[in-house]
């Protein structure tokens, strides 16, 4: 089971994981009080089922041998074969691992896809790595996880550090190994290996939607707001373009090297063009730079949380003066936070429902890969607006009935959901 760690009560002692893990645990333990759950589901919620930890060496470019670690957590399966994604980057560890397979496993039971939850990474920093150590890295690590990932047992998918070309060489690894090839072994692959139309947007695209969708309740226009994104891998540009195309205003944004802002607003594409030159848009012509503890602060109608998880936390929530908080991350909210952005008004659309646009359509390639069909975008789109706004209505509907904040509301619903499925299979043996 996972416990508490003992640092949580002082946050600067604990690693990132570790406060992951608080995070996930308090709040699956509000909604299990909440859901009057007994104490042996809440046991059961509690424990990840399968944890892997592999060591394997890869040879670098300079001819030297360098051991990597990697971690496969499946948190809990019974809803259906674990889901989630791979994260090659410096702060994976097992903690960290084990708090995203907890948010996946509620992720897929808000979105009603049939999968339990999963995550995996490797500890590294794939912006030190050419593409062929990088590839290395991933064919040894998809051979290390292959006795438990599978199309029925455990799907992976990419997330931060990890694309569809990663996924592509993991694809052909496991399909080396049978003899012949398994597209549904992962998701978020490239095209024309098996990928879906619309997966390489589909989580910005899902922000997006449930923008749209808390815009429309709370009465924001939202072709004539501000945003401000922080983060801009995947997520934060299909996110900021996205959002940039209904009209609305894009402020400011960070990444990983630095921020930029322009209060008359910021092109989408003139940043991604400058990214690819320069592996940031810090820096980017025409903008002032700016960092993140002030883009919280910034006075716009939405903020955008598109990188890593603590983000927010009790000490600048009180600065966050945006209407919306959309947590396009996971987990980028630490529990201490919830109470002062409520105080403050700010409506918060919670990761497992902000972010879920992914593994939507994750879904929608796996079982394109299961019938051997394609869909177009526009039909991968409109089932992917269909299926979160569905699962937003019961969140928010939820949220006003029983006068719960809306992740209490989106959690609740997931844990009930996996606590069914798991009281009705019973236990084994
Ligand atoms: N990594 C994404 C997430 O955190 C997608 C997972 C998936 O598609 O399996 O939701």
């Amino acid at each position: 089971m996972i416990q508490q760690p003992i640092q949580a009560a002082s946050p600067a002692a604990a690693t990132p994981g570790q406060r992951a893990v608080a995070a996930a645990v308090a709040q699956l333990d509000a909604a299990a009080e909440y859901l009057q759950l007994d104490g042996d589901l809440r046991a059961i919620l509690r424990s990840p089922q399968r944890e892997l930890i592999v060591r394997f060496p890869v040879k670098m470019d300079d001819g030297s041998v360098r051991v990597f670690t990697g971690y496969r957590v499946q948190h809990n399966t019974a809803r259906g074969p674990a889901k989630g994604g791979l994260r090659f980057h410096p702060q994976t560890d097992l903690d960290d691992v084990r708090a995203l397979a907890m948010w996946m496993t509620w992720k897929c039971a808000l979105m009603n896809v049939p999968f339990g939850g999963a995550k995996g990474g490797v500890t590294c920093d794939p912006r030190d790595l050419s593409a062929r150590e990088l590839e290395g890295v991933t064919r040894r690590f998809a051979t290390e996880l292959s006795p438990i990932v599978g199309p029925d047992s455990d799907i992976p998918a990419p997330d931060v550090g990890t694309n569809a070309q990663v996924m592509a060489w993991f694809m052909d690894t496991l399909s080396m190994h049978a003899g012949y090839s398994i597209p549904g072994v992962v998701t978020g692959k490239p095209l024309s290996i098996g990928g879906s139309a619309g997966r390489a947007d589909a989580t910005g695209q899902g922000v997006l939607y449930t923008i749209e969708d808390a815009a429309r309740r709370i009465g924001l226009d939202l072709a004539n707001a501000t945003v401000a994104v922080q983060g801009f891998g995947n997520v934060g540009e299909a996110a900021a373009r996205l959002l940039h195309e209904t009209g609305a205003r894009i402020v400011a944004v960070t990444d990983i090297g630095g921020g930029v802002e322009r209060p008359e607003g910021l092109d989408g594409a003139v940043l991604a063009r400058y990214l690819q030159e320069h592996g940031t848009i810090a820096g980017a012509p025409g903008t002032r730079p700016i960092d993140n503890e002030r883009l919280f602060g910034l006075d716009v109608d939405v903020l955008v949380l598109a990188a890593l998880e603590g983000q927010i936390t009790d000490a600048n929530a009180g600065n966050v003066r945006a209407r919306i908080l959309a947590e396009a991350a996971n987990g980028p909210t630490d529990p201490s936070a919830d109470p002062i952005l409520a105080s403050r008004g700010v409506t918060v659309i919670p990761d497992i429902l902000c972010n879920a646009g992914g593994v939507i359509v994750s879904y929608f390639e796996w079982t394109q890969n299961r019938a051997a069909f394609s869909w177009s975008r526009e039909e991968v789109n409109d089932r992917l607006r269909r299926q979160i706004l569905t699962a937003a209505d019961q969140v928010w509907q939820r949220a006003a009935s029983e006068r719960i904040p809306p992740r209490l509301a989106a959690h609740s619903l997931a844990v009930e959901r996996v606590a069914d499925a798991t009281r009705l299979r019973g236990l084994y043996p």
